[in-house]
């Protein structure tokens, strides 16, 4: 059995071997295929083929089981000092991939490969230490952090539990750097506040801070700023800018605006209802746009300098409708019930990924020779259901809107 993957999950799906020396550099020798200017370090997290499909607690229909295929085939690479924007409408899987790499769920299949060694731990002190390593920023500032207690409580837990601290002076001179670092200051102020004390803006630098305690390598951003105030969306996400740029951080930045993935992150990952669809350098992305999806994705951002919108004039988007349920999701690529340039083949098998000049790709017949991807073509369904059925409470949450 492949490490860190369950037995049954395996099935139909070939794993790199990754303790070897040689699998790094080809681990790094295939990001170079995906991303322009490819950073010289390797990287510091990966996830390869990443799969998670969620039972249905009453979901049989003629005894069968009925899954949501939440994320199918999922690769991508985080490196020091460079962020990643994942970006895609809601119920795309962005948040489920954000919570496979920080291991709040269990993969169906693939791999988590931390400094080249896959993750293989779901619980205990090895979980507690890839978390001092792996820190998630989540997207309600509000509900990360518990009402009772004040500032310093929130602080100085990851700073005892990874015994980063020795007395008590120690501890608060610690918790004072972590607010000044997020520029909570004077920070005196802020440890004795409680969250109800703060506003949204003050709620996400301390979640921030509290990310920080742990000294992460990789920082996993959840829709950092989605539920903040326009006026302070900014600052925020100047504040993970610099730690990104200062500490040398990792960053996964997940949002729904893709405009704000231009000015934030060097590379840009497409998703649609499971599928990445487009990748590569965010000014190729956003510039140059090659998939149908992400075309509508940039039209449908607002343009300060649109003119005809300016004028209430209507503007005629390259596609319409609803993202599909992922419980019985389109076959092939499921953008095509959407699409106004798909053809036959478009619903019998989803595209091999095309890859152009600068690192940028795209999975689309538009461009592709039409073959098929045997990795994404179409769900697994053998063994699954065992699998799944043991992920019912984890789909009640991503049911709740945490997708
Ligand atoms: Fe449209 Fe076909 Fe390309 Fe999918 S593969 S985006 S349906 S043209």
């Amino acid at each position: 059995m492949r490490p860190g993957v369950d037995e049954e999950s395996t099935m139909n799906i070939e794993y790199p071997e990754t303790n070897s020396p040689a699998a790094s550099a080809d681990t790094a020798s295939q990001y170079v295929t995906e991303f322009s200017a490819p950073p010289a370090q390797l990287p510091v997290l990966e996830a390869r083929h990443l799969r998670k499909y969620f039972s249905l607690r009453q979901g049989k229909i003629l005894g069968k089981s009925r899954v949501v295929h939440a994320v199918e085939d999922t690769s991508l690479s985080l490196y020091p000092g460079r962020a990643l924007a994942l970006v895609g409408e809601s119920g795309s899987g962005k948040s489920t991939i954000a919570r496979l790499l920080s291991r709040l769920y269990e993969p169906t299949s693939g791999v988590i490969a931390f400094r080249g060694e896959p993750v293989k731990h779901s619980s205990g002190a090895a979980l507690r230490a890839y978390r001092h390593h792996v820190q998630m920023v989540f997207q309600d500032p509000f509900s990360s952090l518990n009402p009772v207690h004040n500032v310093r409580y929130h602080l100085s837990r990851p700073l005892q539990l990874h015994k980063f601290v020795h007395n008590k002076q120690d501890e608060t001179e610690q918790i004072l750097a972590l607010l000044n670092r997020v520029s909570l200051s004077p920070a005196e102020q802020f440890i004795q506040k409680h969250p109800h004390q703060l506003s949204g803006g003050q709620r996400q630098r301390v979640a921030i801070a509290q990310a920080l305690a742990a000294r992460p390598e990789v920082l996993l951003a959840d829709e950092p700023v989605s539920m903040l105030d326009v006026s302070i969306r900014l600052d925020i996400l100047n504040l993970l800018l610099q730690l990104k740029e200062e500490e040398h951080l990792a960053l996964l930045f997940i949002t729904h605006d893709i405009a704000s993935a231009r000015y934030f992150a060097e590379d840009t990952l497409v998703m649609y209802a499971g599928q990445t669809v487009e990748g590569g350098p965010s000014e190729e992305v956003i510039q140059r746009p090659k998939h149908p999806y992400t075309q509508l994705l940039i039209s449908a951002a607002p343009d300060p300098d649109d003119e005809a919108a300016a004028e209430g004039k209507t503007r005629t988007l390259p596609a319409r409708g609803e993202i599909p349920s992922l419980i019985s999701p389109p076959s092939g690529c499921r953008f095509h019930p959407r699409c106004s340039y798909a053809m036959p083949i478009c619903s019998q098998c989803f595209p091999k990924r095309t890859t152009f000049k600068g690192g940028h790709w795209t999975h689309c017949f538009r461009y592709g020779d039409g073959e098929t991807s045997t990795a994404s073509a179409a769900p697994l369904t053998n063994g699954i259901s065992k699998i799944v059925s043991d992920n019912t409470d984890e789909y009640q949450e991503f049911n709740n809107g945490t997708n």
